[in-house]
């Protein structure tokens, strides 16, 4: 089979620009064979490569990426390990998947932290909780009003902010209201993935910049790279995120869009004055499709995420970056005004995989391949916890988290396209529209 979409590295994460320079690991050469292979260098493929290492240490584990530590989604992302869920309702399934959502992003956050200790990893670590904020009136009764309520039911800790306690705290007077919950953590996630990436143990091997473009499944797992190595293993993990149609599971099954954020310039003393002197902060937004995330880090940057769009060509454009950061400037300067002279330092693009029932890519998909794909934007915990997920049951351990994770579902097939991207311009443009307010 040839892989024909390939990620590409364009090396604009301002999350990893910001970093100290790091050497990455050579790629793969000649012809190797390992025990296992696990395939996507993301929180999934580190978190699986890490499990099965540590059920099997004699067995020899391949990790196998084709790009550097640091430039995957999961290093792209807006840094939010959230624990609470994002679908609300007060329905008696909805609060039991609400219960395991929780159980699950738990476990996600206690094995991260822990390797966050163990490993010394330098990465901004956190616990500053979040807002999650509605420009509306109408956005807090639609959005924040059913959130509350369900989080009052699941006995879950929660605090009600008003528009001017938002804006002593923030920074910014553009919120209608806010709710507070305490457990997410704030991180660097270019600084974790290259962390949890150096700190694998001795019997994983990484091999960055190593792009498959063949993969055949007789016997036996192969694949070759774009530089003409090959690799053999009898079994793999399956940890590719938005590319994974192309390997050919889950096809028709998933949905690729793409996510744009920016990061500010560190503040200046001065500016951090303006802005009320806050420690860290991060904000989600009521509608997360129209409206904004925004973090003020560690570092006085300001982060803002905004703009998902469907992109099943899995094709960044650099034109339309130049046209993002102007945007997110703008919609900076909106909502802080008392920072005239802060620019948009970098700008970057991020692939998101949803699918189009929620449900997680993970478990067996062929005698001798795991997935652990599909993390519908909340890759942070979902990416970590499918990968350890999907490495006990590959090893045939048993983890009553398996349970929930598989009582999610499947990606459910979405219907053919063209008629499929005609679906979601229009439901987007009408989604927009609708919900424009809360932008
Ligand atoms: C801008 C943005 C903001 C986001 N904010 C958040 C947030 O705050 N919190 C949160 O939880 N989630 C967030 N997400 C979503 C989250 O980043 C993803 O869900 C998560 O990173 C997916 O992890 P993963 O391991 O499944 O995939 P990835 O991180 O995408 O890893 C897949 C890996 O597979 C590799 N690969 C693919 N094809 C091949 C091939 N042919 N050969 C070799 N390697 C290959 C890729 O190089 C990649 O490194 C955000 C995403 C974006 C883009």
């Amino acid at each position: 089979m040839h892989i024909k979409r390939l990620p590409r590295n364009d090396k604009t994460n301002g999350w990893n620009v910001i970093l100290p320079y790091r050497e990455p690991k050579a790629a793969l050469e000649g012809d190797v064979r390992a025990d296992w292979l696990v395939l996507g260098g993301g929180y999934a493929g580190l978190a699986a490569a890490r499990r099965l290492a540590e059920h099997q240490p004699d067995a020899s584990i391949a990790l196998v990426d084709a790009g550097e530590m640091g430039e995957s989604a999961s290093a792209r992302n807006s840094g939010f390990a959230i624990d609470i869920p994002h679908v609300t309702g007060s329905a008696q399934a909805q609060l039991d998947g609400a219960q395991r959502y929780l159980r699950m992003s738990r476990a996600a956050l206690g094995h991260l932290e822990d390797l966050v200790q163990r490993h010394d990893i330098d990465c901004d670590w956190t616990k500053t909780g979040k807002y999650q904020t509605a420009v509306t009136a109408r956005g807090k009764r639609v959005y924040l009003d059913p959130m509350a309520e369900m989080l009052a039911t699941l006995n879950e800790p929660h605090e009600w902010k008003s528009a001017d306690e938002l804006a002593a705290r923030l920074g910014t007077k553009h919120f209608h209201a806010g709710l507070y919950t305490p457990g997410c953590i704030l991180l660097n996630p270019a600084a974790l993935t290259r962390g949890l990436a150096d700190s694998l143990p001795e019997n994983v091997t990484l091999y960055e910049n190593s792009p498959v473009i063949e993969f055949t499944r007789e016997n036996g797992i192969k694949v070759r790279t774009a530089g003409g190595a090959s690799l053999f293993a009898p079994k793999m993990i399956l940890a590719t995120n938005a590319f994974t149609e192309e390997f050919g599971f889950y096809r028709m099954r998933l949905i690729p869009f793409h996510a744009h954020a920016s990061l500010t310039r560190p503040l200046s003393a001065a500016e951090h004055t303006a802005l009320g002197s806050p420690e860290p902060w991060g904000i989600t937004p009521a509608n997360a499709f129209v409206s904004i995330t925004m973090r003020y880090t560690s570092d006085r940057r300001i982060l803002i995420r905004q703009d998902i769009n469907y992109r099943p060509s899995l094709y960044v454009n650099p034109a339309e970056q130049q046209i993002v950061k102007q945007r997110h400037q703008k919609l900076f300067a909106e909502r802080f005004p008392q920072l005239p002279d802060v620019t948009m330092e970098h700008t970057w693009t991020g692939f998101v995989c949803l699918s189009y029932n929620h449900a997680p890519g993970f478990g067996r998909v062929a005698s001798n391949v795991w997935a652990a794909v599909c993390q519908n934007a909340i890759g942070v915990t979902q990416g970590t916890l499918s990968g350890l997920l999907a490495a006990d049951m590959a090893c045939e351990v048993e983890n009553p988290l398996i349970a929930d994770m598989e009582s999610i579902g499947t990606p459910c097939l979405r219907p053919p396209r063209p008629f499929f991207d005609v679906g979601v311009a229009i439901r987007n443009a009408w989604h927009n529209w609708r919900e424009g307010d809360e932008a």
